[in-house]
């Protein structure tokens, strides 16, 4: 469904279907030289013919228009190889998520041992890239963004800041003058955007909290989210969800009262707003992200030294320090 929510910036609300998300929000910004789309949906059929009618219906010329990614994630990057094959020039990505987005087989690797840290079986790992919605066969190319750059469109100066968290290289737009906020992921509203782990070497959930103090400094009138609806007052929603990881933060050491026991083990004793009874009646994908979310947690817990990480064999455990 295609909607004209501020002049000249349409949303293009793209099903996903069977996906707790429900759908994307494409953004088209039409100007008279030149127009941006931001954020593709999955490369799939249904996806796919949304997000052609929708451009289609606006007359846009795709020789003429330019994709801008948020963050790598297949339901905002998924169909960029297909605009560049109907002609989009120019895809903008930042240049993080795009290497993470181009490094399929060292991704793979890196789901692989993340399913042992975890305490899974390696094999789930094979299905993850198409339970996603396709992995790249070759690697896209792309001009890379970074913090400070700027987009023209007619009326609209459209600055890119980093606001990593969600994803290592999640970027956003940010127009000073109407004060709009293109957001990705990093800010939802009605659902809380997923903090999932990347690697040891960072804590992740403290960079995804210093972009969302970064964020809640801006103006915005608008904030453009890619699910759900948009926000017009980012500061209460900046501090819900603040506030739910805090809760998160104090779960987790509250499950850990009795002793160390493993991520998965953690995340199965969370409590997770979906719709099945137990533990063992979600869907893998589910049970991944839910597990992927504790671990980032867990991590941040031990870079504030509050508990400690032990690998023994295959197993890791945390516990209280
Ligand atoms: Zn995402
Ligand atoms: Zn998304």
């Amino acid at each position: 469904m295609m909607t004209e929510v501020y002049p000249n910036i349409f949303k293009n609300e793209i099903p996903l279907p069977k996906n707790p998300l429900r759908a994307i929000n494409s953004y088209i910004i039409l100007s008279e030289s030149r127009n941006l789309i931001i954020d593709t949906g999955f490369n799939t059929p249904e996806c796919q013919a949304e997000l052609m009618s929708g451009l289609e219906k606006l007359n846009v010329d795709l020789n003429k228009t330019d994709l801008f990614i948020t963050h790598m994630h297949a339901d905002h990057s998924g169909l960029a190889p297909v605009l560049k094959k109907f002609g989009v020039p120019t895809i903008y990505f930042s240049q993080v998520d795009g290497e993470l987005l181009n490094q399929t087989s060292q991704r793979d690797t890196f789901y692989i041992s993340l399913n042992r840290i975890l305490g899974f079986e390696d094999d789930n790992s094979a299905s993850f890239g198409k339970e996603f919605g396709t992995r790249q066969t070759k690697p896209l190319e792309f001009t890379p963004l970074s913090e400070g750059n700027q987009l023209v469109l007619g009326d609209y100066c459209l600055e890119v800041v980093d606001i990593p968290g969600h994803t290592p290289g999640h970027i956003g737009l940010y127009e000073r003058n109407h004060k709009l906020f293109f957001c990705g992921d990093h800010i939802l509203d009605e659902i809380t955007p997923n903090i999932t782990f990347w690697g040891f070497e960072q804590d992740i959930l403290a960079t995804y909290f210093t972009s969302l103090k970064k964020v809640y400094e801006y103006e915005i009138d608008y904030l453009f989210t890619a699910h759900r609806k948009i926000l017009k007052d980012h500061q209460k929603r900046i501090i819900e969800i603040q506030n739910h990881h805090d809760i998160r933060l104090k779960e987790i050491l509250n499950i850990l009262q009795d002793g160390r026991k493993t991520p998965g083990k953690i995340a199965a004793s969370m409590h997770w707003d979906l719709s099945h009874k137990s533990w063992d009646d979600f869907p893998h994908p589910q049970k991944w992200f839910a597990s992927g979310e504790a671990l980032s947690h867990l991590e941040h817990l031990v870079y504030i030294g509050l508990v400690d990480r032990i690998e023994e064999g295959r197993t890791f455990t945390y516990g209280l320090k």
